[in-house]
């Protein structure tokens, strides 16, 4: 029997996948993608349990998409994520939809830029301390690019969505277990 994550695997992989043939194929990879894809409220609420992860054990300063692999094995949550937004690449047509979603994933997690530290201004070299220049590599914003081009603006903004449909379905079960209704359940 094949493993299910080894058929994500095959299906992100395989290069023929059209999603428009789903309703002639039988059991192809189209179908294995379909019951991958989660639901926006569980990529969002993955997210947010990345971002956790990242704040709380690892701190690293000017990452890198390289930087991020090595964080693999440290967030938990990272290779699910990852596979997550591949599948959403690779519909919208990304032609390496792995790398693609590390970068993006990368960025998301550290939107801060690696020259400056966020600080905005040039450091100068053996000081740490910043000069009155506003750096070069962020034009001061303190931000790190978006990368990816158009792909990964779309998926940023698609993250952002997920992130929001899932704290407001958090926020929906929190009114909910707090109403009088429930409470009384409770025997408090
Ligand atoms: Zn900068």
């Amino acid at each position: 029997m094949i493993r299910t994550d080894e058929r994500y695997t095959t299906a992100i992989t395989t290069d023929n996948l059209k999603m428009d043939t789903r309703e002639h194929a039988a059991i192809g990879d189209a179908d294995v993608l379909t019951a991958a894809a989660w639901a926006p409220a569980r990529l969002g609420s993955a997210l947010l349990r990345l971002a956790s992860e990242y704040a709380r054990p690892v701190r690293m300063q000017g990452m890198s998409a390289s930087d991020a692999i090595l964080l693999m094995g440290q967030l938990k949550t990272l290779p699910e994520v990852r596979r997550e937004l591949a599948i959403q690449l690779k519909e919208w047509g990304h032609d390496k939809p792995e790398d693609g979603a590390l970068a993006i994933i990368a960025w998301w997690l550290h939107k801060v830029c690696s020259k400056c530290d966020g600080v905005r201004y040039e450091v100068i070299p053996g000081t740490g301390r910043t000069s009155g220049r506003a750096c070069k590599a962020c034009s001061g914003t303190g931000e790190a690019r978006l990368p990816q081009g158009e792909m990964g603006k779309r998926a940023a903004n698609y993250m952002d969505d997920c992130v929001q449909v899932a704290r407001q379905s958090i926020g929906r079960r929190l009114r909910l277990s707090m109403s009088p209704k429930n409470s009384t359940t409770g025997g408090v």
